[in-house]
């Protein structure tokens, strides 16, 4: 992670259930390290808005608060990847989301010769998520379709939080703060001031 650091890059996943505070987050950081920030859901989202045959495939999944399989996430990922403004590092912001795809990701990463530098967790308790996520009013926001993805991020993607923390790359952060502060608490855990 240093090194990373030190020389301008970093390759980075946000972790953290819906409502975490994840895409506000990636957004900030993105600014303050340089590296883009790429939210999967807004990359979805933009589809179903176009139009786009990506679009009309995960439409309907997404409404539901379920996950888009994690075939057709590898091909969006590696394609998002491959941009040059990734070359010197990303912050992923919704994937991975499931074990397959970590292992995605790892076999992505490795192709290029590339391995994460860090993962942040962004610790949020549940009724905290739920105010926020109904607070929002998105489309795929209404209360049971929240519910529906906190049960999803429970038994799918939570599971990552052991995987990362064996590979001795997750950094918890404290996300029931103010955007401010959890922004630095994260700049501090990477090494880096505000
Ligand atoms: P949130 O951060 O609020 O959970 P996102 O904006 O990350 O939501 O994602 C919105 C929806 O897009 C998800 O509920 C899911 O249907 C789909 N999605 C996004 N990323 C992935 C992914 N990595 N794998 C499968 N589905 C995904």
């Amino acid at each position: 992670m240093a090194e990373a650091a030190r020389s301008g890059g970093l390759r980075a996943v946000l972790l953290g259930a819906p409502g975490s505070g994840k895409g506000t987050q990636a957004e900030f950081l993105a600014a303050a390290v340089g590296v883009p920030a790429i939210s999967t859901g807004a990359m979805l989202r933009d589809a179903v808005a176009m139009g786009s045959p990506l679009g009309a495939k995960v439409e309907g999944i997404m409404a539901a608060g379920g996950l888009v399989d994690d075939g057709l996430m590898a091909e969006v990922v590696r394609d998002r990847l491959a941009r040059p403004d990734a070359a010197l590092g990303f912050l992923l912001d919704g994937y991975p989301r499931t074990t397959g795809q970590a292992a995605t990701l790892d076999a992505i990463l490795g192709e290029r010769r590339e391995s994460l530098d860090v993962v942040l967790m962004l610790d949020v308790p549940e009724p905290v998520l739920v105010e926020r996520a109904v607070a929002r009013q998105r489309a795929d926001d209404r209360e049971e379709v929240v519910r529906e993805r906190l049960r999803v991020y429970r038994e799918k993607t939570e599971p990552l939080v052991e995987h990362y923390e064996r590979l001795n790359l997750l950094r918890r952060v404290d996300g029931e703060r103010s955007v401010g502060e959890v922004t630095k608490a994260i700049l501090e855990t990477l090494g880096r001031r505000s």
